[in-house]
């Protein structure tokens, strides 16, 4: 028996970011000249709640990875080094795969997402304990308008019941397996209909073919995910006040 449990991260940064153009993929960019993905395999490397990280990166970068930013930066826990896949959802998947037997929680983070902080993991971890599937986000600040083809406004959504999700997105280590296990059944039986399924988060697939409810816990606006060009100014003006109060 064991006399504790485990929690393993699972930092993603295995995506192209063609929404950036740019020819560096976003979490290799620098940030007061050390690379985006160097920030959340820190600060949950520093957490004495997590005891392993998985790193999920594109087809050839691990050992770059391995040695210019991992061993370069001395950055501890990580167990594995893994190639993602063509969807987020499969370099979430590959990553769970890797991560050690006796681990019974998981937090899956983007490496896009730099200035994640110790609090918000923390809270997240006292939610996912509590409760077995958690996800960070804020309530949206904008009024949410559904379109169609034509951009027709067809339905304005009520505000007070929405949140951006964010990351980390977090389960208990056997929820997520058994969710994924029943989505890739689900996703067999969709393709002998000729229909397709639509995943963009791992929430999504607890929440959909789980055996939980995925709790909501509230983040920081300004864990901003660098998606286009215009996010690494955000980033940057908002790191500047995060520097100061941790490094
Ligand atoms: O593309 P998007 O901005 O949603 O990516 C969010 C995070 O997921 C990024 O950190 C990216 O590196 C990661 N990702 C991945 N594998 C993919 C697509 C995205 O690890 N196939």
């Amino acid at each position: 028996m064991k006399n504790h449990t485990k929690t393993a991260a699972i930092i993603l940064a295995a995506g192209k970011g063609t929404r950036m153009q740019s020819r560096t993929p976003k979490q290799y960019l620098t940030l007061e000249n050390k690379p985006v993905l160097f920030y959340s395999l820190e600060t949950f490397s520093k957490l004495d709640i997590i005891d392993e990280i998985i790193l999920v990166v594109s087809k050839g970068e691990a050992e770059y990875c391995r040695e210019q930013i991992i061993e370069s930066y001395g950055i501890e826990k990580v167990k594995a080094v893994t190639e993602g896949g063509a969807e987020r959802y499969l370099s979430v998947w590959k990553g769970i795969k890797q991560v050690s037997a006796d681990v019974d929680y998981v937090m899956i983070h983007d490496s896009a997402r730099p200035l994640i902080t110790p609090e918000t993991i923390k809270e997240a971890y006292k939610v996912l304990v509590n409760k077995g599937a958690c996800v960070v986000g804020v309530p949206v600040k904008d009024t949410i308008k559904q379109v169609d083809e034509e951009l027709t406004v067809t339905e304005t959504l009520p505000r007070n019941t929405l949140w951006a999700a964010q990351t980390p997105q977090c389960f208990r280590k056997d929820e997520i397996t058994f969710a994924y296990n029943n989505m890739y059944k689900a996703i067999e039986e969709a393709k002998k209909n000729g229909n397709e399924v639509c995943i963009t988060d791992d929430a999504m697939i607890v929440e959909a073919y789980g055996n939980v409810a995925v709790c909501m816990v509230p983040g920081e606006y300004t864990n901003i995910k660098i998606t286009t060009p215009e996010d690494i100014e955000l980033v940057y003006g908002e790191f500047a006040k995060l520097y100061l109060k941790y490094m």
